[in-house]
């Protein structure tokens, strides 16, 4: 079903990674890193789930559920949050709805390392459960990123979330180069390296039962685990991203109404 234009011009994914956090992320005279966040709600994701939206990602999934004008402005997006500041609006909504799983979502929350690290840090203790979602491409990126998060594994879980099935879905879907897909599966491997809890979750939609196969051999050949473990992630069609959809001449196998998302999905 995808098909790819022989005259596309693919951006390399960790550099617009590189790029995207020079605009979300400041540093304060405290060596403190800020970033940019335009969000902090309860979600009714995982059963329920304080959720902190970040701006900014390096990847431009044609799919993703992000607004237009966060997705196209990071930079104008939001407002700057010190790694304490943010932890304190995170655990203020868990404990006033008793919740006891928090996230960051809305863009790329391992863009800016430093307060990655840092919110980790302010959140431990608290018998909570952080879920960090990513797409993998900055922790392969950087060969210490897995090995410091390992000091958070007591409460984190990483889900890193592959965009298709293999290099030519993952390149349709994002715009980004065919070879990037590999950095989401290294990502993987070096936080099992790291001895960190992960699993992938795979945005299927757009693939055939073969490439969906085909991904679940590889993940079998890095660690039987990582197949075991995989998740299905479909597509969500919110009018925006319907629209977006449209706008690319993507089409897609399988999408849910956002009020009819099937259980074993939220
Ligand atoms: S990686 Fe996630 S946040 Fe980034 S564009 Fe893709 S779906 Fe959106």
């Amino acid at each position: 079903m995808l098909g790819r234009s022989p005259s596309a011009h693919y951006y390399d994914a960790p550099q617009r990674h590189i790029a995207i956090d020079k605009l979300v992320t400041r540093m304060d005279p405290d060596g403190q890193q800020e970033k940019k966040y335009y969000r902090v709600r309860p979600a009714r994701w995982y059963g329920g789930i304080v959720t902190a939206d970040c701006s900014g990602c390096g990847l431009l999934c044609k799919f993703c559920w992000v607004k237009d004008e966060v997705m196209a402005n990071p930079a104008t997006s939001g407002r700057f949050y010190t790694p304490k500041r943010i932890a304190g609006e995170l655990l203020a909504i868990a404990k006033k709805r008793r919740l006891s799983q928090i996230r960051v979502s809305g863009g790329e929350p391992t863009i800016g390392k430093k307060h990655m690290l840092q919110l980790l840090h302010h959140l431990q203790g608290y018998g909570l459960n952080f879920i960090l979602e990513t797409n993998g491409i900055p922790i392969a990126a950087d060969v210490g990123f897995a090995k410091d998060l390992s000091a958070f594994r007591d409460f984190m879980h990483v889900r890193v979330s592959l965009k298709g099935c293999d290099e030519e879905e993952f390149s349709v879907l994002t715009g980004a180069r065919p070879e990037d897909f590999k950095l989401q599966l290294k990502a993987l491997e070096s936080l099992l390296d790291a001895k960190v809890g992960c699993h992938p979750s795979v945005m299927s939609s757009f693939s055939t039962q073969d490439s969906f196969n085909a991904l679940i051999r590889r993940l079998k050949d890095i660690d039987p685990k990582l197949s075991q473990n995989a998740e299905v992630e479909e597509l969500i069609l919110y009018p925006h991203v319907v629209k977006r959809l449209k706008k690319y001449g993507l089409a897609y196998y399988v999408g849910h109404e956002p009020d009819q998302v099937p259980a074993d999905q939220i």
